[in-house]
């Protein structure tokens, strides 16, 4: 319960609903713990034209009635009381039909506010917590744990208020009750199995919550596989790994099952445990009851009385075991919200204009764990310059490039826009800087028209169709029926990677950003479409500071100057031609690497 109460703060936005439904909650509850033994108090000794030789308010109505019914056509009054059963009933479910409607609604609206604050921390993570953390257990923490969070603090919340209304309004009937006639009093000492009833909550709750952590984690690794499997229908199928998957995916399910089994276990234990216990203390009312000689009409009454004191009970039960398992769900909903930002903006962030002068990576170290990946790296790069990376994978080319759209921090050193750190930008300014292109790039749900206009938001349609025609996407963009309107499909899976790069390099066009960093499609591309991206990419970089991770041998003839890196080092610093002549590291790499380039260029 703690741990949810930080939460409730998101019913403020709906107070009034969930008051409003509380409220209905309560007037369902005292109409059922006092209504409903009253009427059978009440209705009953008056149908039967029997009187108990009982005190109290509840003497006194029935005494008015009869003194009533002895004036009055009795079959009409008769009906008038009758009646109060269907009215006690009727507000019961009226008002138990409101509080279940607006509380469901509050309730929406909470796990919609926690939803929102999740996706909100989660769209301002780094690139690393990505990395680090399945998107299908991410998208399992956001949806599925949310869900278990509304349930607990709207429905359960009400009944929260409810069941212990209802309790009370029992209790005091019966106390009541006890006050005027002393057999009952001798009944009640039935409740004193509630505290057995308590033990067996709070024992079957401690048992729930460690199975409910284990299932909670299995659901967000069972979606992660899954997500995985559905993302790679291409790889499944051309590596025949379909037999692979589905036994995985069915020991998941299975192992989902038998935890879920666990928690319904200690859960559906509660209330039959509860009904035995109450049954024995009924039995226990039932032998002092008669034995003080209560009359079988008080009995009556004492059953009702009795039923509405141990069914809150049970209820608290049941949110007992509801809210251990929302204890869990709060802990994996944290993981994503308390997630510091190993990436924050400086308080007060510079402007950051397009670099006039330079780019510098001054003494740069950098590492994702404790192995560097990136030594002491010094280097300036005058602006308007086209630098091509190379080097064999894994030699560092990517991290130096996702260093300067601060994707990552340098462990030391600083990298800098005309001598002034990164870091002191605001990152969103200083990304507005940089245009990317990276190798497989990401298609939104939408049409062509709203894929490129990721490049600039606020772009005219002229200005998204001149990027297109720039990128030499045009022609086939107006090959399609419906033009730049199409959807482009699932993330694009219609397209070839051609088309997914010229899509990219209009939206590089769009931004019409002073730095580019371009991440060529290491995939063979047609020669239809090689051509077409060469040349689009020629007219991008034209007065752009580029850094391009170059794959092809036909990108190193067009940089100005080539960076070849090897284990995080730069080995080799100059033009194409003064390398290729004379530094014998990068004549290596172009023998290795970029042999099957340079023969394709030739050819
Ligand atoms: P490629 O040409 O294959 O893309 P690269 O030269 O761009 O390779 P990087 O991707 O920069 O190389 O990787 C440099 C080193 O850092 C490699 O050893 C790689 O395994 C490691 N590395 C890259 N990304 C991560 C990451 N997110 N977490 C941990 N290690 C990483």
């Amino acid at each position: 319960m703690k741990k949810l109460l930080p939460y409730y703060r998101h019913l403020f936005a709906v107070k009034w609903h969930f008051a409003a439904g509380v409220l209905a909650g309560i007037v369902f509850a005292v109409s059922s713990g006092a209504g409903i033994p009253a009427i059978i108090d009440v209705v009953f000794p008056v149908l039967f034209n029997e009187r108990r030789a009982s005190e109290g308010s509840s003497a006194a109505v029935v005494e008015w009635i009869q003194n009533y019914l002895g004036g009055h056509s009795r079959e009409r009054l008769l009906l008038i009381v009758c009646m109060g059963i269907p009215l006690i009933f009727f507000i019961r479910a009226l008002s138990g039909y409101l509080n279940a409607y607006l509380i469901t609604y509050s309730g929406l609206r909470v796990v919609e506010s926690i939803r929102d604050e999740m996706f909100f921390k989660l769209q301002s993570l780094p690139v690393s917590y990505y990395r680090k953390n399945k998107a299908g257990d991410l998208l399992a923490r956001l949806m599925a744990d949310t869900d278990v969070l509304r349930q607990a603090i709207a429905n359960s919340s009400s009944d929260l208020v409810k069941q212990p209304v209802t309790l009370i309004a029992a209790l005091s009937f019966l106390t009541s009750l006890a006050v005027k006639d002393r057999s009952f009093f001798i009944a009640i000492i039935a409740l004193l199995s509630v505290p057995v009833c308590v033990l067996i909550i709070r024992t079957a709750g401690n048992k729930l919550a460690k199975r409910a952590f284990a299932l909670q984690a299995c659901g967000g690794d069972l979606t992660a596989a899954l997500a995985e499997s559905l993302q790679s229908p291409l790889e499944i199928r051309a590596y025949n790994l379909q037999e692979r998957q589905i036994s995985m995916f069915r020991a998941r399910i299975r192992q989902i099952l038998t935890l879920t089994m666990k928690v319904v276990k200690y859960r559906q234990a509660i209330s039959p445990s509860i009904d035995v216990v109450a049954a024995l203390g009924f039995a226990f009312a039932l032998f002092f009851g008669v034995q003080a000689g209560m009359e079988m009409s008080g009995f009556i009454t004492l059953g009702a009385a009795l039923y509405m004191a141990y069914d809150p009970v049970k209820k608290l039960g049941n949110i007992h075991s509801i809210f251990r398992q929302a204890a869990v769900s709060v802990d994996r909903v944290e993981y994503v919200l308390h997630e510091p930002d190993t990436l924050p903006d400086t308080p007060s962030p510079r402007p950051c204009p397009a670099p006039q002068q330079s780019i510098r990576f001054e003494n740069v170290t950098f590492a994702y764990g404790e192995e560097p990946v990136l030594h002491a790296v010094n280097l300036e790069i005058p602006v308007g310059q086209v630098v091509a990376l190379v080097g064999p994978s894994g030699a560092g080319k990517s991290t130096f490039a996702s260093l300067i759209p601060r994707f990552y921090d340098p462990r030391d050193g600083r990298v800098t826009f005309d001598g002034v750190d990164v870091r002191e930008f605001s990152k969103k300014d200083l990304r507005n800087r940089i245009a990317i292109v990276p190798q497989m790039p990401s298609l939104f749900l939408g049409s062509f028209a709203d894929n490129i206009r990721v490049g600039r938001l606020d772009a005219s349609d002229a200005e998204v169709r001149e990027a297109a025609r720039r990128a030499h996407a045009d022609e086939f963009i107006r090959g399609y029926p419906d033009g730049y309107d199409t959807s482009v499909g699932e993330r694009g899976d219609l397209l070839s990677g051609g088309q997914r790069q010229r899509i990219a390099i209009a939206r590089a066009f769009l931004r019409d950003a002073p730095v580019l960093i371009l991440d060529e499609a290491t995939s063979a591309l047609d020669s239809d479409s090689e051509a077409a991206v060469q040349e689009a990419l020629a007219d991008l970089v034209k007065g752009r500071t580029t850094f391009i991770i170059a794959h092809r041998f036909s990108t190193i003839t067009i940089a100005d100057r080539i960076l070849a890196f090897q284990r995080g080092r730069i080995v080799a610093d100059g033009t194409h031609e003064s390398l290729r002549d004379v530094d014998p590291i990068y004549r290596a790499m172009l023998g290795s690497e970029l042999v099957a380039a340079t023969n394709g260029a030739g050819a």
